[in-house]
């Protein structure tokens, strides 16, 4: 494998999230890769272009032919003296796409993921730590934008203002802890009662929240959008 030139790491990276993608693929206008959660949830590319809606078949036989990387193999690593059976160390190791995808979910040592909800502490692996939160701490409920453009990629919805409460909403791609602080009055400083933190660790998308109350209520109110790639790129131009 040392004849393969390290650029291939770029060919199987999504042009929008920069993530590393397995086939099939999906392209845009311009031929970019794009992954299934980018096609999904952004509007466009980042280079502007529309998505295509057919895999590229040429694309996924040729990578299918290669061997690539674990994407997780510069992270630190747990003891090796504690690995068990079936799980490696995959600092240097060359796979083919079907062994990657088991590794990403049983084998690999450098993508470990505790559960942050309190009194948890279940570790799974960044590529399967949601389906644990569905099962231990759900179901939960995914909230969808109402329209899929870009002038309404947001979400509202309303949370408790006056308990204690650790609540997951499932919003785009990611898996939002909301920790309510109890309030006894109104408060001017909303940020001060709510935070909020996305607890998907594969989820590669940003977002920008606000969260509003108006005098006297009992709800917050919270609105979470994506931000699409294609347009934050254009204005940091
Ligand atoms: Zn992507
Ligand atoms: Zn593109
Ligand atoms: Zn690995
Ligand atoms: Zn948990």
């Amino acid at each position: 494998m040392d004849v393969l030139c390290p650029e291939i790491e770029r060919l199987v990276s999504c042009y929008t999230c920069g993530g590393q993608s397995l086939p099939p693929y999906q392209l845009c206008v311009e031929a970019h890769v794009a992954c299934p959660t980018c096609t999904k949830y952004q509007s466009r590319c980042a280079c502007g272009c529309r998505f295509l809606k057919r895999s590229n078949t040429t694309l996924d036989w040729l990578v299918s032919a290669m061997k690539l990387r674990c994407k997780y193999r510069a992270n630190g690593v747990i003891d090796v003296g504690s690995l068990v059976l079936g799980q490696v160390d995959c600092a240097n190791g060359w796979y083919t796409i079907q062994e990657l995808r088991d590794h990403y979910r049983t084998g690999c040592m450098r993508n470990l993921f505790t559960c942050p909800m309190q009194n948890c502490g279940y570790v799974a692996r960044v590529d399967t730590i949601t389906d644990h939160y569905d099962t231990a701490h759900g179901p939960l409920p995914r909230i969808n934008p109402s329209q899929h453009l870009i002038s309404s990629n947001y979400v509202i919805f309303q949370l408790p203002a006056k308990m204690q409460a650790e609540i997951i909403k499932k919003i785009f791609n990611g898996y939002f802890m909301f920790s309510v602080k109890p309030q006894r009055r109104w408060h001017k400083d909303i940020n001060s009662l709510l935070s909020m933190q996305n607890i998907n660790p594969s989820d590669l998308f940003q977002y920008r929240y606000t969260a509003t109350q108006e005098s006297h209520q009992k709800m917050l109110t919270v609105t979470v959008s994506l931000v699409e790639t294609y347009s934050s790129s254009t204005r940091n131009i």
